[in-house]
């Protein structure tokens, strides 16, 4: 089906944060197949473990036990600080449970409507849930009728939320990404997430975060919310969870640990031991590498070099982010922009219409991020020009 307006190239092999195209050009690749190979491409442990694995189990059902999934379970909650973990296999399936689970939550405290507040500008998937959560009319269109139960505020805005809460009474929960990563990489106010998180204890709320872009160490953190030092109820999971083989996770604590029991929900594929080992694996080189770390300083330093080599250019609105999920905001449409980068062997992405995105492997040393920055700025300043 013609659901995706594809680039006229094929890579067949990756290494690192370079890509080659069927017809031996390298390119560098800037955008991790979304928030998805944060360790790069073929990174040696995750593919020795997936090899392994394959040669060993590769799938039996959650009708068993499921050793591996339980250990990333384990390793997951003790990085979020939340209690349990259910596995699927990609992001909107993790927003769906989230959703799920807000619902029961809602209808266990006789809510007969349960509704969830969500963002403007948000992304949070393509199934009819998902893309109801969804705050662009883009992703909607044509698939009404959407899916009820979500109420709508501008991101960022406290204030609307509070008004929320005086205005509605069968709030269950608020869901949104702690940095909006489709919508035009929007980082909220430093006192947003910690407003949130109190509005949500107030009321009773569950405070649901979508870290599917901003988690699995991208931000500078493991998960965007360690940043603004908020732990929520819920968390979704999947792209960089593991390296490119399909998993996603929603882990629940709080309040929301415990809602959903045996029956109430499953995914075949969920959690099977093939992923849980590449998740493992990607876990292990991100702990053993200091990555997250790595996420922070490299994007501290790509941020000030792109605002100090595009200072001069008038076209450029503003360059922000957090850690190594980076924007550059023009004052134009700049679709065209991927192809002329693709021209000179660079992978990036627009999204909002005018925002360049960045989402480098965190792997990318020094020298490969020169020539990110080498190939990008003039680029960026001669379409502004
Ligand atoms: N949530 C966020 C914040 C995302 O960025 C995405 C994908 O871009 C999704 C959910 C949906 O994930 P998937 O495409 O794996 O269903």
């Amino acid at each position: 089906m013609a659901t995706y307006a594809r680039q006229a190239v094929a890579f067949e092999r990756g290494a690192g944060v370079w890509l080659w195209d069927t017809q031996g050009e390298r390119y560098l690749d800037a955008l991790s197949g979304i928030a998805v190979c944060g360790l790069g491409h073929a990174h040696p442990d995750v593919a020795r473990a997936i090899a392994d694995q394959a040669a060993t189990l590769v799938h039996t059902s959650n009708l068993y036990q499921v050793p591996l999934q339980a250990q990333l379970a384990a390793r997951l909650t003790a990085l979020s600080g939340l209690k349990q973990a259910f596995f699927c296999n990609s992001g909107a399936e993790a927003n769906e449970a989230a959703i799920k689970i807000a619902r029961k939550y809602g209808h266990g405290r006789d809510i007969a409507v349960p509704t969830i507040v969500v963002a403007e500008g948000s992304f949070h998937g393509r199934t009819l849930a998902t893309l109801s959560a969804t705050g662009s009319r883009k992703v909607q269109a044509g698939f009404e009728p959407l899916v009820q139960g979500f109420t709508r505020v501008p991101f960022d805005d406290l204030e609307a939320l509070r008004r929320v809460a005086e205005h509605q009474r069968d709030v269950v929960a608020v869901l949104i990404e702690p940095v909006q990563g489709e919508g035009g990489i929007r980082v909220p106010s430093a006192d947003y997430l910690a407003g949130v998180r109190a509005l949500c204890d107030q009321h009773g709320w569950l405070l649901m975060l979508d870290e599917i872009q901003t988690g699995m160490g991208r931000s500078g953190h493991w998960f965007a919310c360690q940043g603004a030092g908020v732990v929520p109820d819920v968390m979704t999971l999947a792209k960089g969870l593991g390296n490119g083989v399909p998993i996603g996770a929603c882990l629940a604590g709080g309040k929301a640990a415990g809602v959903l029991q045996a029956g109430n929900h499953g995914s075949t594929f969920g959690g099977n031991p093939l992923a849980c080992r590449a998740a493992l694996a990607t876990l292990d080189v991100i702990e053993r590498d200091g990555l997250t770390r790595r996420a922070a300083e490299l994007g501290a330093r790509l941020q000030g070099a792109l605002r100090e080599r595009l200072a001069g250019c008038a076209g450029v609105v503003d360059v922000r982010g957090v850690g190594l999920l980076i924007g550059i905001e023009l004052d134009r449409p700049c679709g065209a922009l991927v192809q002329r980068a693709l021209d000179r062997r660079l992978l990036i992405n627009v999204t909002a219409e005018r925002v360049v995105r960045l989402l480098p492997p965190l792997i990318m040393s020094d020298d490969e991020a020169a020539q990110l920055l080498d190939t990008l700025c003039p680029l960026i300043v001669d379409f502004c020009a």
